[in-house]
């Protein structure tokens, strides 16, 4: 594209909803901005879930800022939020430049230079929207290798007709956990595995009350108090019709992790043996940073040092998304609008005194 090279105001690494939030905001300033995204197709990491999954909130609570998502009855699918996603960045008539996969980003004479698969792009600012869904994490188990069953994460996870009529061990004790062991179970005799005791949220709860909680931390932590957690976080399982109705048939029932791995399944704490054919492994992500490795800054807990969203130790770099470190519930749709306003405004900000300030 003609884009490629060029110097940019801000450079936006990522192109999920993360990135098109900020992107709506910095639309309002006068900065010159492009999102470079390794996606082949618009939607970031919900082109990558599984076929019956359904958000757990409704179109309105799911929403980016500016143009809401159009309403359907229930729980919108994920076709429904790529879909969304897709009209959203064309409404808005973003520079978008995919799939881009950016390598690296350095700090330049005036900003950064950040090194892509298709060229190099200069910027001033840069704000990184990479996600977790490119970078799943799996626990370490002993004898791991000697397991020689299928395996695979709920991030490449799309139906259950691979474990028709096999024994399979789902770990994990989310909502992906809790929503694959739903589908699976209903084909093929499971196992669930999850570290405690899973917590499930009273059936009139979704996600639009995770949300409530999230803002009632954010105003706290505004005002300079500190909110207990009531019971019930963003990681609680939310009691979607499919988990419902799993919990009815009586296989929602955890147990504790087991103690190592055989070729043909798994050692229990007791010493007893089960044989498995799959593990299906439901144990999140970490968030998708290699790309700013050479900056220094990603510490050992995978995450970076922030002040609100801007890196302490490399100004002029911001994250938005991710997770709960970059803000309450700022890695889901509604959720992360109040830290990308907040994110887009500070960019404006040091780049106007920055301009100010030199001759
Ligand atoms: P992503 O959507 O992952 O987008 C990041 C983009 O950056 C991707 O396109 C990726 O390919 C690209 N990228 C990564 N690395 C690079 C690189 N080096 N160079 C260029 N591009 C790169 N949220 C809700 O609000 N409601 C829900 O009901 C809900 N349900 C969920 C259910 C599941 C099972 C999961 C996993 C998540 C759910 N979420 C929900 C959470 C949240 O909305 C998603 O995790 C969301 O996709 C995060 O958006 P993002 O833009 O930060 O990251």
């Amino acid at each position: 594209a003609g884009t490629r090279g060029q110097t940019f105001d801000v450079v936006i690494i990522g192109g999920g909803q993360s990135a098109l939030t900020v992107a709506y905001f910095l639309r309002r300033t006068s900065l010159s901005f492009v999102i470079l995204d390794n996606g082949q197709v618009p939607g970031g990491a919900w082109v990558h879930g599984w076929e019956s999954l359904h958000l757990f909130s409704p179109a309105q609570w799911s929403s980016l800022p500016g143009w809401g998502m159009p309403a359907v009855s229930g729980y919108p699918e994920r076709d429904d939020v790529v879909k969304y996603l897709a009209q959203y960045e064309k409404r808005y008539d973003f520079s978008i430049e995919r799939p881009v996969s950016v390598a690296d980003v350095l700090r330049g004479e005036d900003g950064f230079v950040v090194h892509t698969d298709r060229g190099v792009w200069h910027a001033r600012a840069v704000i990184s929207a990479t996600g977790t869904w490119s970078h799943p994490f799996i626990p370490a188990y002993p004898n791991h290798r000697s397991y020689t069953g299928l395996q695979i994460h709920s991030a490449r996870y799309r139906n259950a007709a691979p474990f028709a009529d096999k024994s399979v061990l789902v770990v994990g004790g989310g909502n992906s956990g809790a929503q694959i062991l739903a589908e699976v179970s209903r084909v093929a005799k499971t196992a669930w595995v999850t570290q405690t005791e899973p917590i499930f949220l009273p059936d009139d709860v979704d996600g639009r009350v995770l949300f409530e909680r999230a803002t009632a931390k954010w105003k706290a932590q505004q005002e300079g108090r500190i909110l207990e957690d009531p019971p019930g976080g963003l990681g609680d399982v939310v009691m979607v019709e499919p988990v419902k109705a799993a919990r009815d048939r009586g296989a929602l029932n955890a147990v504790r992790p087991f103690r190592e791995f055989t070729d043909k399944g798994v050692i229990w704490q007791d010493g007893s043996h089960t044989a498995f054919d799959a593990v299906i492994w439901c144990t999140g992500f970490r968030p998708a940073l290699e790309h700013l490795k050479s900056l220094g800054i990603v510490g050992i807990d995978g995450k970076v040092a922030l002040s609100g969203t801007q890196s302490v130790d490399v100004p002029g770099l911001w994250l938005v998304g991710y997770g709960e470190w970059t803000g309450f519930a700022s890695a889901t749709l509604v959720g992360g609008m109040r830290y990308a306003k907040a994110t887009a405004l500070e960019v404006a900000q040091a780049l106007e005194t920055q301009a100010l300030v030199q001759p």
